[in-house]
């Protein structure tokens, strides 16, 4: 089958041919149906030689989609032939955290060498894929893979990271998203749908910002260094209720802590290696800062259950899996507006 992999440090991602893959006892065959192109995916291939944690080549991909192809043996649950999404951060299953649906926080995983399939396992970018475990499928029930698969990834973390705050984000709250891509623009349609806080979103390119517009953001305001004072002065000078910095480079990261307000939330969501000084008087008093991860097996099921609803409309562009470096390439260079889908059948 061909495969998507990232084979050598610092090497661009290249299609090659591999066996396909059959699926051991407890495991499950998915013939990929479409497969999202992250962000992370760029940071994993920047990173130095030594700190990787997982050996190459790796088959990316940590958002699938597809129909199950086979069981092996002992799996039971879904049957030939079912259209699934993957939940990505696989855990241990058992621990304290797993057993509360949160693997995106296994307290195990790392000590058992368990990694996510495209971020250590073999991905979804691909033919087939192999997942580890049935617990680890949520049936698509209606939902087409393409616009749905990002949902594993680009909306399940931004609804994660938004569940968190619902509390603050009461009638008269404004909710600030840095950065509209992947994530980014399911967040603003995540916020419309489950909150009435006024979202202000925040890019760097007027294709960006039409992107936030045109999915419900109230305002969008361009990520320079007047920034904050815009959205200060959108605020009447409050500042945010909660702020989802999707970027989380050094820049963004000043911006979020200048435009938080008074007992609001700090969502550092991208990895772009920032830091955000917390000490009294740094921020206004009681901001809460946290850092969230991916997203629980329940998030997951009820950010598919928001799309059932119609309540989120995923923008992609789609590419076949021989111009899947292509889609990496143009991710890189912030040409991609929504999300990249690979899609296997289309090569
Ligand atoms: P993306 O490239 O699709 O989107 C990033 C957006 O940020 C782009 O629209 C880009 O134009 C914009 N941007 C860049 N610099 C900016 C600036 N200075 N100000 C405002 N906007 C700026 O990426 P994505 O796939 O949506 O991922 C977003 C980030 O989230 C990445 O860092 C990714 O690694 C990270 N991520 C984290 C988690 C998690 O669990 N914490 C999960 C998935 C992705
Ligand atoms: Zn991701
Ligand atoms: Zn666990």
């Amino acid at each position: 089958m061909k495969a998507v992999q990232y084979r050598a440090i610092g090497a661009a991602p290249e299609v090659v041919t591999v066996p396909t893959p059959e699926p051991a006892p407890g495991q499950v065959l998915l013939k990929v149906t479409a497969a999202g192109v992250c962000h992370s995916d760029i940071a994993v291939m920047g990173m130095p030689a030594g700190s990787l944690g997982f050996p190459l080549p790796l088959t990316l991909g940590h958002e699938g989609a597809g129909t199950v192809a086979a069981l092996g043996d002992g799996a039971t649950g879904p049957a030939v032939g079912d259209p699934v999404a993957v939940y990505g951060p696989w855990g241990c299953g058992t621990c304290a955290k797993c057993a509360e649906g949160k693997e995106n926080y296994c307290l195990r995983a790392a000590r058992l060498g368990i990694f996510p399939p495209g971020l250590g396992a073999p991905g979804a970018i691909a033919e087939y894929m192999i997942v580890d475990s049935p617990r680890h499928l949520v049936p698509l029930d209606g939902l087409e893979p393409v616009t749905s698969v990002p949902l594993t990834d680009a909306g399940l973390t931004p609804y994660h990271a938004i569940k968190r705050s619902l509390p603050k984000l009461v009638p008269g709250s404004t909710a600030v998203v840095i950065g509209t891509g992947g994530l980014g623009h399911v967040a603003i349609q995540l916020l419309r749908a489950m909150t009435t806080a006024r979202v202000i979103a925040l890019d760097v390119t007027e294709d960006k910002l039409s992107l936030a517009r045109a999915v419900g953001a109230h305002e969008a305001v361009l990520s320079d260094a007047n920034a904050a004072a815009e959205v200060r002065e959108l605020t009447g000078g409050l500042g945010a209720t909660a702020v989802f910095d999707f970027v989380g480079a050094a820049p963004t990261l000043a911006t979020a802590g200048a435009v938080a307000g008074t007992e609001s939330d700090v969502a550092i969501v991208g990895i772009g290696g920032g830091t955000l000084p917390v000490g009294f008087g740094s921020l206004p008093y009681e901001t809460s800062v946290s850092s969230p991860y991916w997203g629980s097996r329940s998030e997951l099921i009820e950010v598919l259950d928001l799309a059932r609803a119609g309540a989120v409309d995923v923008h992609v562009e789609t590419y076949g899996i021989d111009d899947a470096p292509l889609a990496y390439e143009r991710l890189h260079a912030g040409e991609i507006n929504g999300r990249a889908v690979v899609v296997p059948e289309a090569a």
